[in-house]
């Protein structure tokens, strides 16, 4: 049966996130033949209104006010809750992102709604919606249905595949009228980053406490350099202050699934797997054949993550040039 889909399409640093284009293309899937919408907030959000339509939304709703400008929970719930008991929407998704944990919720509960978050499948089983999230760390998966109401959900970044859908699509200036926000932005202050965003890359060098020191990342930043990957870290890299807490990955850090993780000099504590284990490959370098790392690697290499680390920046040059 025919449903209409409401997208939250999410921007960072000017460009549209790929988990955005995600969520349309599982819209895409989910309607069945019923309508996809778009919704775009913030500063410059109508330059994005091509690149959702080219993904499958018909409807796109801009809202471009001050307050949405830089998200706040306030802003956000008021203006989606809005939106969605305005065009009353069967189906909403969101990407498991930082303002996707956030708002989702508060949204879902405000309207009454059930939600269910980091999904990592959407299947439509004999007309049923059913959604498939990772549990205990990733070691099992739950299958989640709704029984009643609107359908939400936030889905984890990298695990759906992008189509583009190509429409013409209708745009609609919403103006939310969005009443005591408790919290202003005055200034965002970036920590200084740089190449890939670490939750959307599809190719992870991990380093661990065995990487030993600030320095003992170059090697690691070289060869996610050369595969166009990121750089990431276990707690205990972060803890040693080896590296920023904002690469730590695990269950208090940040949930990845690239195509391909190499975890350097990690152990492969529960707490640890909890980010990574739904990588889609896992090689693992140790020099202790015992680590638990290895009984979650699809490739496993024993030995000096200092020897062996360089020698597959050198491989993948020869081979990737
Ligand atoms: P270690 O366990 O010390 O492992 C270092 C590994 O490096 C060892 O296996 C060693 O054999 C290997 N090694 C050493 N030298 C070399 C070398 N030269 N070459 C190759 N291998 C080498 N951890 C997370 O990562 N993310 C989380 O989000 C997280 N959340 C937590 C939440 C809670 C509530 C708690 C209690 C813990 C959490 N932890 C988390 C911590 C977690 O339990 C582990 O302590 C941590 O993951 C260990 O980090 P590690 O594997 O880098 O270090």
């Amino acid at each position: 049966m025919a449903k209409n889909v409401l997208v939250l399409a999410e921007s960072k640093q000017g460009k549209l996130r790929n988990v955005s284009l995600e969520a349309l293309t599982v819209a895409q899937k989910v309607a069945d033949g019923g309508e996809i919408a778009a919704a775009l907030f913030g500063a410059g959000a109508s330059g994005f209104v091509q690149e959702v339509s080219e993904y499958g939304a018909s409807k796109v709703y801009v809202a471009e006010e001050d307050a949405l400008a830089v998200y706040t929970t306030d802003a956000y719930t008021q203006a989606l809750c809005q939106l969605i008991e305005e065009i009353q929407t069967d189906i909403i998704l969101l990407g498991h992102t930082a303002i996707g944990k956030d708002v989702a919720p508060r949204v879902a509960a405000r309207l009454g709604s059930g939600l269910v978050s980091d999904c990592t499948g959407v299947a439509l089983e004999d007309g049923t919606l059913v959604f498939a999230r990772p549990i205990y760390a990733g070691r099992a998966f739950q299958k989640k249905v709704f029984q009643q109401g609107r359908v939400m959900a936030t889905l984890r970044a990298n695990n759906f595949e992008t189509q583009t859908m190509p429409v013409q699509a209708e745009v609609v200036y919403f103006q939310p009228v969005l009443k005591d926000l408790r919290t202003v932005v005055k200034e965002i202050v970036r920590k200084a980053t740089s190449g890939v965003d670490l939750s959307e890359a599809k190719v992870i060098v991990s380093g661990g406490r065995g990487v030993k020191s600030k320095e003992g990342f170059h090697p690691l930043e070289e060869l996610a350099a050369v595969l166009g990957g990121a750089v990431g870290a276990s707690r205990g890299a972060c803890d040693a202050d080896y590296c920023d807490y904002a690469l730590q990955i695990g269950q208090t850090g940040k949930v990845v699934t690239p195509d391909l993780y190499i975890a350097c000099g990690i152990s492969g504590a529960i707490q640890h797997l909890a980010g990574m284990s739904n990588s889609k490959i896992i090689v693992a370098i140790n020099k202790d054949p015992e680590a638990p790392i290895f009984q979650v690697a699809d490739y496993g290499i024993v030995g000096d993550l200092f020897e062996i680390v360089p020698l597959l920046t050198e491989e993948f040059k020869k081979v990737l040039s």
